[in-house]
């Protein structure tokens, strides 16, 4: 069976503390399902679009993908923290790894 996937309330990269948020109304805003701020050091995730609920596994897979923004952002990686089909592949891998490790 796959892990289940724990979304922190927080963690540190680079000896910042990143926040993660749920914040549907944030995220309808910037019509996104997750959304990464370097400035703020902020993860903001929902759990609803276009009035419809998320299944946990997209919210996780946000997650993951929101992630993968923050550690290239952590590493300064100034470009490929942009490149959404980099980070899409890379969150993706995380997210693998996450549900497929075991102990
Ligand atoms: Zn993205």
């Amino acid at each position: 069976m796959a892990n289940k996937i724990i979304i922190p309330s927080e963690f540190k990269l680079g000896g910042s503390r990143i926040i993660i948020e749920f914040d549907n109304e944030y995220c309808a805003e910037h019509r996104a399902l997750g959304l990464a701020d370097f400035t703020e050091k902020v993860i903001t995730l929902c759990t609803v679009n276009k009035n419809k609920r998320l299944k946990i596994s997209e919210i996780n897979k946000t997650y993951y993908h929101e992630l993968a923004h923050m550690l290239l952002d952590s590493m300064g990686k100034d470009r490929l923290k942009w490149d959404e089909i980099f980070v899409e592949k890379l969150g993706m891998a995380l997210y693998e790894y996450e549900r497929s490790k075991k102990i």
